[in-house]
């Protein structure tokens, strides 16, 4: 235990963010260095519980109080090593996790949770800055093959655990670029693609192939693929979004967040795309439609391109401030949150219908919509409209965030004629593999859409179900 009085001694603390005049000004990420003397009393404060419900609550099964500890005793080679034991990428999820362990944090019972995400990412990039990071190519060769389709955190956990055992591995992309959500969605505020372009360096010396702008299903048969290779990892993400079916959806001016987004972080990278092709928020008012993540980096996206005013319209009641009784420690809790887009600026209202668009001159001119209520009926929750409510906005620019519904069937899905869920995903038995033999499935493509820190857990697993099936047994760790 690194301090036996730690949690009473010190107060929880966080990163700071970067002024908002500042940060709205540019596309680096908005928090500031955490220094690592406050970091190692944040550590200490962890009391290396008997039972520790961090483990239970992070999908890695992350072993948190011992890289506590570790911090503490500045054994920060230890740190990285034990971090490194179940997690792939702790920079990425040390970014953008919403940390369901600090949820499940035993100190969160009466008190503020440890500050576990910030202590994984200061052990990760301390350990980067000092060298320890460094290829680990694997000993021998099985010479067997192995394609990973697709490159989010899910096909490159795969692809690097597989090749840590061996294994011959091409990672497929059909972007021009790797790394799946992490490159193109998630904004370079929350995340700078340096990022994942120093983990791609480190698994192409460890032998990863990587081949973007190769759409399987489409580019190259599933079918001619599978003959290929020895084994196949379908990690291609839940990309299917969820329409919004309403009169007027078809006037210029509606597009999809996976529409947007993306094409601002190919700007930031450098990419050359014409005005006339670019989804621009600038000068305009813009409504989001989505109160979750999602529609947050659409919000900070479009305060940084200039745009005049932006609303954000969620259909769900506002959520508590804190924990309802229902939804106690050590579940996540459910509650109203502040992100840094929130904090830059944009109005956000609660239980809006959106029941009709219009448009001037064929462009997009204003929303109709409606206020809801949820009602309690014979033990069930209907939504109601409430009467008189209805409203009208000004609006140029429309974000449809409103989430995904599993993953794109045409093309690779329906090559390879795999067994789906009854909600749309790939089924995968307890090793990860599809009811086609040699085809495995992680991340978004199986779970629907989902979080980073899943999609890793997910590929670590598939990994291990691949292995187990080219070589008879696996080393590779469950978790
Ligand atoms: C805008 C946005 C922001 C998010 N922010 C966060 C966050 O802050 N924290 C968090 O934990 N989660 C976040 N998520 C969720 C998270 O990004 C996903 O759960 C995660 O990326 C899933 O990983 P994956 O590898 O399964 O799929 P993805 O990251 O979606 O990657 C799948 C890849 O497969 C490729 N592909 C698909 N089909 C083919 C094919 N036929 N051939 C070749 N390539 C193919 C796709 O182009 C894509 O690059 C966010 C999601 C979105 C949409
Ligand atoms: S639950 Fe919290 S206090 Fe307990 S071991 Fe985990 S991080 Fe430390």
């Amino acid at each position: 235990m690194a301090k036996p009085t730690g949690f009473m001694e010190f107060g929880r603390e966080t990163p700071t963010r970067r002024p908002v005049g500042a940060r709205v000004q540019d596309w680096l990420e908005v928090y500031e260095d955490f220094p690592v003397d406050h970091l190692k009393k944040q550590a200490a404060r962890c009391m290396d519980c008997g039972i520790p419900f961090c483990h239970q609550g992070c999908p890695l099964g992350n072993i948190i109080p011992d890289w506590n500890d570790l911090v503490y005793r500045d054994k920060w080679h230890d740190a990285i090593d034990r971090l490194h034991a179940t997690n792939n990428f702790p920079e990425f999820t040390g970014r953008l996790c919403p940390a369901p362990c600090e949820a499940a944090c035993v100190l969160g019972i009466n008190s503020d949770p440890v500050t576990i995400k910030q202590v994984e990412l200061t052990i990760v990039e301390y350990a980067f800055e000092n060298g320890w990071i460094r290829p680990e190519p694997a000993e021998k060769r099985s010479g067997k093959t192995v394609a990973v389709i697709g490159s989010g955190p899910a096909g490159l956990a795969a692809a690097q655990q597989l090749a840590r055992a061996g294994h011959d591995v091409t990672v497929f992309e059909r972007d021009d670029r790797i790394g799946g959500l992490l490159r193109y969605g998630i904004p370079d505020f929350k995340m700078e693609k340096r990022f994942v372009d120093r983990r791609m360096a480190q698994m192409e010396a460890e032998g990863v192939s990587f081949k973007p702008g190769v759409q399987v299903g489409v580019d190259i048969d599933t079918r001619e693929l599978l003959a290929k290779f020895d084994a196949i990892c379908l990690s291609g993400g839940a990309a299917h979004p969820r329409n919004l079916e309403v009169p007027g959806r078809e006037i210029d001016g509606v597009h999809f967040a996976m529409e947007y987004l993306p094409m601002q972080n190919k700007r930031n990278a450098g990419d050359e795309i014409p005005d006339s092709a670019f989804i621009s928020a600038k000068g305009k008012r813009v409504i989001i439609l989505g109160g979750g993540d999602t529609g947050a980096d659409c919000l900070g996206t479009a305060l940084r391109q200039g745009a005049t005013e932006v609303l954000q319209y969620e259909i769900l009641p506002k959520p508590p401030a804190s924990r309802p009784a229902e939804n106690p420690w050590p579940t996540y809790p459910t509650i109203y949150r502040v992100s840094s887009a929130h904090e830059e600026g944009g109005t956000r209202e609660y239980a809006v219908m959106t029941k009709s668009l219009s448009g001037e001159n064929g462009k997009l001119a204003k929303l109709h919509a409606v206020h809801v209520e949820f009602v309690n009926e014979d033990g069930r929750q209907v939504m109601r409209e409430v009467p008189g409510s209805e409203f009208t906005e000004d609006v140029q620019l429309l974000l449809l965030a409103m989430g995904f519904l599993g993953p794109e069937k045409p093309g690779m899905l329906e090559q390879l004629g795999v067994e789906l869920t009854e909600r749309g995903n790939v089924r995968a038995d307890e090793n990860k593999m599809t009811s086609v033999a040699g085809v495995f499935t992680a991340g978004d493509m199986t779970r629907g859409q989902s979080l980073i820190v899943w999609a890793i857990a997910e590929g670590r697993a598939a990994a291990r179900g691949i292995d187990k099936y080219l070589m008879g047994e696996t080393l590779l760790p469950v978790n």
